[in-house]
């Protein structure tokens, strides 16, 4: 099984020191934001300490696709209503994409937008206008789409979203998909029935275009639109159920990322690593 957890990027050791504390947790597997996800505000490459941390991944046997980035999610290629600030975000999201490639991971993880009551089909349209300005056929990173809660106006939230974008992105081998667990539960999916979710997937998006699973309880009942992710086997989704997430057949070389909250300022990753891994 490959699993990790989200890690952020700190001084002095940045990747570096994420590979350590992903393999303090017992992971072989590990998600970072190149910065702080709410902002664009970013370190030059070069500090991150990158050959170091390769090299101890290599080490340890973790393979470069385990190394997943998540794009900021302020990034908003669906609103359309202020053309300024969607400039900033595909110019971002190539910058993003440069910085991703030096790294030489493999997977971005991205939130693909928020209609903001433009209505979806002209916000679907409009990710899809910004991810083909901004992929093109050299690119080297595989942009994954993240499952939404739906919150607000987030667009994502439905297997068909997600679908209608992929089917009109230009360079399409450049996309996949990034589900996750907390999100899926909240946009109305009923995790107590994960084959009939697969089977829904494959059969409108196609399974194989799962990359990446985040694994996250929830603190919300399916359907809430909520996105408040819960620590494993605290929330309504469950142990027994994320557990048959994790170890579904289907699913066996796809990695498996935690961003559960922290308990009383610690990071859980370590122990809920060890209790998805239990049999
Ligand atoms: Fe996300
Ligand atoms: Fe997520
Ligand atoms: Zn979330």
């Amino acid at each position: 099984m490959k699993i990790g957890s989200h890690i952020s990027l700190s001084a002095p050791d940045y990747l570096l020191g994420a590979v350590k504390e992903a393999l303090s947790y017992n992971a072989n597997a590990l998600m970072i934001y190149t910065g702080a996800p709410q902002n664009t505000i970013r370190k030059p490459i070069k500090s991150f300490k990158i050959d170091e941390a390769i090299k101890l991944m290599e080490e340890n046997d973790i393979d470069i696709k385990s190394l997943i980035v998540h794009a900021p999610y302020i990034i908003n290629l669906a609103n359309k209503i202020k053309p300024e600030t969607r400039e900033l975000a595909i110019e971002f999201l190539k910058k993003e994409i440069k910085r991703v490639e030096e790294i030489g991971a493999y997977y971005i993880v991205l939130h693909p937008g928020s209609h903001v009551n433009q209505g979806e089909e002209i916000g679907l349209q409009a990710i899809v206008e910004g991810l083909n300005e901004v992929v093109n056929e050299d690119c080297k990173v595989m942009i994954l789409l993240e499952t939404m809660a739906g919150k607000g106006s987030e667009l994502g939230k439905t297997f068909e979203e997600i679908k209608f974008i992929l089917d009109r992105v230009k360079n399409r081998d450049k996309f996949g998909v990034c589900l996750d667990t907390c999100h899926v539960n909240d946009a109305g999916y009923d995790l107590n029935d994960f084959d009939g979710i697969l089977d829904e997937f494959d059969s409108i998006v196609g399974i194989e275009n799962i990359k990446v699973i985040h694994i996250n309880d929830s603190k919300n009942e399916k359907g809430a639109k909520k996105d408040r992710h819960e620590n494993i086997g605290k929330g309504t989704i469950g142990l027994e159920n994320l557990k048959y997430v994790v170890n579904h057949p289907k699913l066996k070389g796809v990695v498996k990322i935690l961003e559960t909250p922290w308990i009383d300022g610690v990071p859980p990753y370590k122990e809920e690593i060890e209790l998805l891994r239990q049999v």
